[in-house]
């Protein structure tokens, strides 16, 4: 049992400029008091919310340079100790959930009973040659797609993702292109449905985000809206995004620090896709009141480690998003799109006891996140978390 008094709370939905006194037992919130409560315990200057969830990772991914390309000559004991320092350094930024969507063979669902605090997809099905077909999860042929949802199924996995357009990363796919036909999306979506899981599609393509929506699907990942001649987000397609209720994950988020080597940037500039037509993407789903959860694409390479989400979250309020919108698809929308609504994303008695408490108001500087004070998961004090 532990007792935590502070000076402000956002508990998923607000902020509480009051403070309050939250107390935690067995792994869960057992009681929230609002407003101060001199002489229970030490005050802490800082904001407590909800551990952030990462909704758009890659934990076998080691964050290296070209760190997807690497893995198709992973070990699995290397893989192993990837995923645990992935867990680690979202950990200790803060980041207590993470929907991992990037999976190599299954690797990451087959270690799913020893992390609840990972929603996991699976390999992510793409069709033969498609956008990460290295990670094993080709697949052509609407029979095909549903036995392949079926599969994750049987491994216990939350979520399928598919690969709806080609990747920047990944040559010899097509950005601005779909990949599947519209049969075998549906195909995706009808089997997973039917199984009680949501289906999230990576979709860079303008073509395939329209696809994606048509068939169904229940998140977007990216949705830079890449066509022929330029990324763009048109009025259009934000309007039936916000009027269909899809979340929508834009994956921004990378480390100032790290100089982007010339060649990545080509690629990514060759689909149209720099830092401002990012931002001005996020932007206009934003203002279209497209539900945004966040996901940074941790792992992928050098300038988006594991941790990465704040950065994600000072992104998104550089391309216009309040604060609170933006600290809430961390949290409450995050969770909501994780299926863990029930018992995470709030600060709420019954929920699990994912905690963070930043420096600072994060509401008034979202920077405030980069600075965490104390990190719990189910209760338990993350180790080192202060100077991270
Ligand atoms: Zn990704």
């Amino acid at each position: 049992m532990a007792t935590i008094r502070v000076a402000r709370i956002f508990d998923g939905d607000r902020l509480y400029p009051e403070g309050g006194v939250v107390v935690t037992d067995g792994g869960r919130i057992t009681e929230v008091r609002l407003g101060d409560h001199p002489g229970t315990v030490e005050l802490i200057e800082g904001t407590l919310l909800p551990g952030l969830i990462d909704c758009h990772v890659h934990l076998c991914a080691d964050a290296g340079p070209a760190a997807l390309d690497r893995l198709s000559k992973a070990t699995p004991d290397g893989v192993t100790t990837t995923i645990e320092n992935s867990l680690r350094a979202h950990l200790h930024a803060g980041v207590t959930t993470v929907r991992d969507l990037g999976d190599l063979h299954d690797a990451v669902l087959s270690r799913h009973a020893r992390t609840p605090n990972v929603i996991a997809s699976g390999t992510p099905l793409t069709t033969p040659g498609g956008h990460c077909w290295f990670l094993g999860g080709e697949v052509r042929g609407p029979d095909a797609v549903r036995r392949a949802v079926r599969d994750r199924v049987a491994e216990g996995a939350d979520v399928v993702k598919v690969m709806a357009s080609g990747g920047v990363f990944t040559p010899g796919t097509d950005t601005a292109g779909t990949q599947f036909t519209d049969d075998e999306l549906a195909a995706a979506v009808d089997e997973a449905h039917a199984h009680g899981l949501p289906v999230t599609a990576h979709a860079h393509a303008h073509a395939a985000v329209w696809q994606a929506l048509r068939a169904g699907v229940d998140g977007i990942e990216h949705c830079t809206s890449v066509t022929r001649s330029g990324a763009h987000v048109d009025d259009e397609l934000a309007t039936a995004l916000a009027a269909s209720g899809v979340a929508v994950c834009p994956t921004l988020g990378s480390d100032p620090a790290v100089v982007v080597p010339p060649e990545v940037l080509a690629m990514a500039e060759r689909a149209g896709l720099t830092q401002a037509v990012l931002q001005d993407g996020l932007a206009r789903l934003f203002r279209a009141g497209v539900r945004i959860v966040a996901g940074s694409d941790a792992g992928i390479g050098p300038a988006k480690p594991h941790g990465v989400l704040p950065r994600a979250l000072e992104e998104y309020v550089a391309s216009g998003m309040d604060p609170v919108s933006a600290l809430a698809a961390a949290t409450v929308q995050a969770a909501k799109a994780c299926g863990v609504l029930d018992r995470k994303g709030r600060i709420r008695p019954g929920h699990d006891a994912d905690l963070l408490i930043v420096e600072g108001d994060p509401v008034a500087d979202i920077t405030a996140l980069r600075r965490p004070v104390n990190v719990y998961l189910g209760g338990e004090p993350i180790t080192s978390a202060a100077g991270a």
